[in-house]
């Protein structure tokens, strides 16, 4: 899996900040006028849009793997991909989550 594919796969699994359905999905820009392709997350249900930040683009699968530093709440090593948006920015952040500490929240 690549990371556009892993990206697009977490975008239908984020809910839209705006309207709440999981109708986001995941476009690659290059029609703007600085050069470089953005990456946009689109919500098919009320027409928004997100600019998912450059710094956010996830590594490969294969790194993903690999970034296994243990979790500073629980020490827990499996790790789980996220893409959290915001509706105040309008962009999308892509995290890692301790699939331990999401399941069971302090
Ligand atoms: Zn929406
Ligand atoms: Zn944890």
């Amino acid at each position: 899996m690549d990371r556009s594919t892993l990206l697009a796969a977490l975008a239908r699994k984020t809910p839209c900040p705006s309207c709440g359905q999981r109708r986001l999905e995941f476009l690659l820009r290059c029609d703007l006028a600085f050069g470089a392709c953005l990456y946009t997350a689109h919500c098919r249900a009320c027409n928004d849009s997100f600019e998912i930040a450059a710094a956010a683009i996830p590594p490969d699968a294969a790194v993903l793997e690999d970034a296994v530093e243990p979790c500073p709440g629980c020490g827990g090593r499996q790790r789980r991909a996220a893409l959290h948006c915001t509706l105040d920015t309008h962009s999308c952040a892509y995290t890692l989550e301790c699939v331990t500490c999401v399941t069971a929240p302090p």
